[in-house]
């Protein structure tokens, strides 16, 4: 199996590239921010219980997304690799998905990280925020509330794998497709070194 995480704040590309990568390599797309919304959709109790977090531009409880992933796994157990899109979030997701990924007798081979100034991320966001109709792109207030929570969060998440050698910062900002070209060359080269 090769998996994969794309990292990176919100509003950083993460949807956008992973939706590319994927057709391009095969890989099952694992959105964790995708899944919440779909249970909201479908108003079960678990939705319930995430929107009210979601709103606020808080973090879901780790229980509930890691419940989440693993039963995900469960519905996916021929997937040659994983793209991670949006998990792990916290350290505490980071030890749970080395933990289940070993399960599996495999693990993560590269976490690639999208860079983006903070400004350009609050102006995509709100940008999206008009058309996509997610109520925690609209309000300036969650959108910072959401980098403060990756940075004081999520950024454990970086450290986690810069300590297993596995993180590469890769630019994010300029056209979509020199994006993919540079995660594509950068996954290319690890693909190689795993094979
Ligand atoms: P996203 O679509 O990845 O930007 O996620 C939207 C929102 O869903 C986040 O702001 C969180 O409230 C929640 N969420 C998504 N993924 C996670 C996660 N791995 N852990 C906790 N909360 C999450």
């Amino acid at each position: 199996m090769f998996n994969l995480i794309l990292f990176g704040p919100p509003g950083s590309g993460k949807g956008t590239q992973s939706e590319k990568l994927v057709d391009k390599y095969g890989l099952v797309h694992l959105s964790t921010g995708n899944l919440l919304r779909e249970e909201i959709a479908n108003k079960t109790p678990l939705g319930l219980e995430a929107k009210a977090f979601i709103d606020k531009g808080q973090l879901v409880p780790d229980e509930v997304v890691i419940g989440m992933v693993d039963s995900f796994f469960e519905h996916h157990k021929d997937a040659k690799g994983f793209l991670f899109d949006g998990f792990p979030r916290t350290a505490a997701q980071a030890v749970a998905l080395d933990k289940l990924l070993e399960l599996k007798k495999t693990e993560i081979a590269a976490v690639l990280a999208l860079e983006v100034g903070e400004e350009e991320l609050v102006k995509r966001l709100l940008n999206r925020g008009k058309t996509s109709g997610r109520s925690d792109d609209s309000d300036e207030d969650v959108i910072r509330k959401r980098f403060n929570v990756y940075m004081t969060e999520t950024s454990a998440v970086g450290d986690h794998y810069k300590k297993a050698r596995k993180f590469q910062n890769i630019k994010g900002e300029g056209s979509v497709s020199d994006i993919f070209n540079s995660l594509s060359d950068s996954i290319d080269k690890k693909m190689k070194k795993n094979a």
